[in-house]
């Protein structure tokens, strides 16, 4: 398939939108370069929204809010629904934009799109489950009656790795419990966000419940839209340090935050661990989207038995991956997002080797236009480098050897982060003790996988607050009123 095919496929009317989306009318623009990672060429230019225009978002979000939030919830559901299906039946178009603006490979796109599109489908359902709470005071004398309400307007800000996932994880819940959002994709990615939204309008989303802002200033138009005392919620993904500055911002006018931060997962393998399955594992936990992803295994601490082996065998399967262009059919690790996030790894890779670590594969970028990194083993690595501290956010699996079950909890647990972890053993009892003892949110147990919308997503430690996904999601969206009832 060529270049030209795609970009064809990125102008079928029903996707291709071009400008800010606010208060349901389309407001064409430029201002934002969108690069292919793949070749570095520009795919296009989006709009730059600056403080007046995220205003104006507000505005437009208040103004539907007080009927959105009284829109029966069987209607909000079947809105979701509705979106739902589209998202399905333009699947393989919606892949083709991610794969071209993130770089992706086409069939990681594909896996996006189709998780993506479940968590409208969940909330959908979950919509029409929105419960409360009954109960008598400890004396028997009064009753205690709990409610759930709409938070409010939410601003939602995402990342560029997971650009259709992200904001429907956020969207979903959000439209689900009554709320109107502001939507602010990432700067790399904000194609895949508007063909969303284009998707919503047609799904029947009233104009103003859900707004999209692209801006070069995030900084000050987020500042903005939180000063505003009609925001009420602020849900972020992206780097725990973009998280810390945006939680002193919402702390100025209190506004309820859920953050989804950055991730430095361990991958522990025992030595009676299936090694077939943890190979498996391991190249999904580390792989799925060329290793950028927030839950991708950082560090993997192999027991000192099978050590070599897995070291061997992984470096096989890593060396084996076709590397190219995202939307090329062939390819199985696409590019990274930016050339500085090709350098980052080069530092970090680069910092390791000088302290003795040794590429099994590959281990240095790769020239030529375009954003390539190898896929690349690293054994022998020490553990005081960056490489095992920083995300890395790449095609990089740094292996490191342990003696004890005591000693691979305590290196788990060495970082700030505490989004996921990973433990293989056949001995379950031996599993899960070690997940318990690990300090994430989440843990595959034999597994490499654990993204699932009816799933509660989300970090301990500096890896976030809160939970999206699951029914816990929906609750982040929304206020609990305790009534005192007398009667
Ligand atoms: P990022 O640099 O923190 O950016 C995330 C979003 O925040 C983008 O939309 C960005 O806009 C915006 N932003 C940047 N500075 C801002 C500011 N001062 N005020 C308001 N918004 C601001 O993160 P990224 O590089 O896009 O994404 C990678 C990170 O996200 C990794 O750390 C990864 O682990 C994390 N992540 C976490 C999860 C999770 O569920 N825990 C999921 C996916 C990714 P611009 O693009 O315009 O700069």
């Amino acid at each position: 398939m060529t270049f030209n095919t795609l970009v064809t496929g990125y102008a079928d009317p029903c996707l291709h939108a071009g400008g800010l989306y606010i208060g349901g009318k389309w407001e064409a623009g430029i201002g934002i370069p969108v690069l292919d990672p793949s070749t570095g060429n520009t795919l296009a230019e989006v709009p730059d929204a600056g403080i007046d225009d995220a205003m104006r978002a507000v505005d437009a979000a208040e103004a539907a809010a007080a009927k959105w939030r009284r829109t029966p919830p069987r209607q909000r559901s079947e809105i979701l629904r509705r979106w739902f299906t589209l998202m399905t039946e333009h699947a393989e178009e919606l892949a083709l934009l991610i794969s071209l603006e993130n770089g992706k490979a086409l069939t990681d796109a594909r896996g996006e799109v189709a998780y993506a599109a479940e968590f409208f489908r969940w909330y959908a359902e979950e919509a029409t489950r929105i419960g409360g709470e009954f109960r008598h005071t400890p004396s028997g004398a009064h009753n205690i009656l709990v409610d759930h309400e709409p938070i409010g307007i939410a601003v939602l800000i995402t990342p560029w790795n997971f650009p259709a996932a992200m904001a429907t994880r956020k969207i979903g819940p959000a439209l689900a419990a009554g709320c109107t959002v502001i939507l602010k994709p990432a700067s790399e990615t904000p194609l895949t966000a508007y063909a969303m939204a284009r998707l919503g309008e047609e799904a029947g989303v009233p104009p103003g419940v859900v707004n999209v802002l692209t801006t070069s200033n995030p900084g000050a138009v987020t500042a903005a839209m939180l000063s505003d005392p009609r925001v009420r919620k602020l849900s972020f993904t992206g780097s725990t340090g973009v998280g810390r500055i945006l939680l002193a911002e919402a702390a100025k006018s209190v506004v309820n935050c859920s953050m989804e931060l950055g991730g430095n997962a361990p991958f522990v393998v025992f030595d009676d661990a299936d090694l077939d399955a943890a190979l498996d594992g391991a190249m999904v936990a580390k792989m799925r989207n060329g290793g950028e992803a927030c839950t991708a295994a950082n560090r993997f601490y192999v027991q000192s038995g099978i050590h070599d082996v897995f070291v061997e065998r992984l470096t096989s399967r890593m060396a084996a991956l076709k590397l190219g262009v995202g939307y090329d059919p062939e390819t199985q690790c696409g590019p990274m997002i930016t050339t500085q996030a090709v350098e980052k790894i080069d530092r970090l890779v680069a910092e390791a080797m000088s302290c003795g670590a040794r590429a099994t594969t590959g281990g240095a970028p790769l020239p030529g236009s375009g954003y390539y990194y190898p896929p690349t083993v690293l054994a022998n690595v020490p553990t005081d480098t960056a490489l095992a501290h920083e995300e890395i956010f790449g095609p990089v699996a740094a292996v490191y050897r342990f003696e004890t079950e005591e000693e691979a909890i305590r290196l788990a647990n060495d970082t700030e982060y505490g989004l996921a972890a990973y433990v293989y053993s056949r001995d379950i009892m031996r599993a899960m003790r070690v997940g318990r003892g690990i300090e994430t949110g989440m843990v595959g147990i034999n597994r490499g996988l654990m993204s699932d919308p009816a799933a509660p997503f989300g970090g301990a430690k500096q890896s976030g607050l809160g939970r999206e996904g699951g029914i816990t999601g929906i609750l982040e969206f929304m206020e609990p009123k305790y009534f005192a009832v007398e009667f």
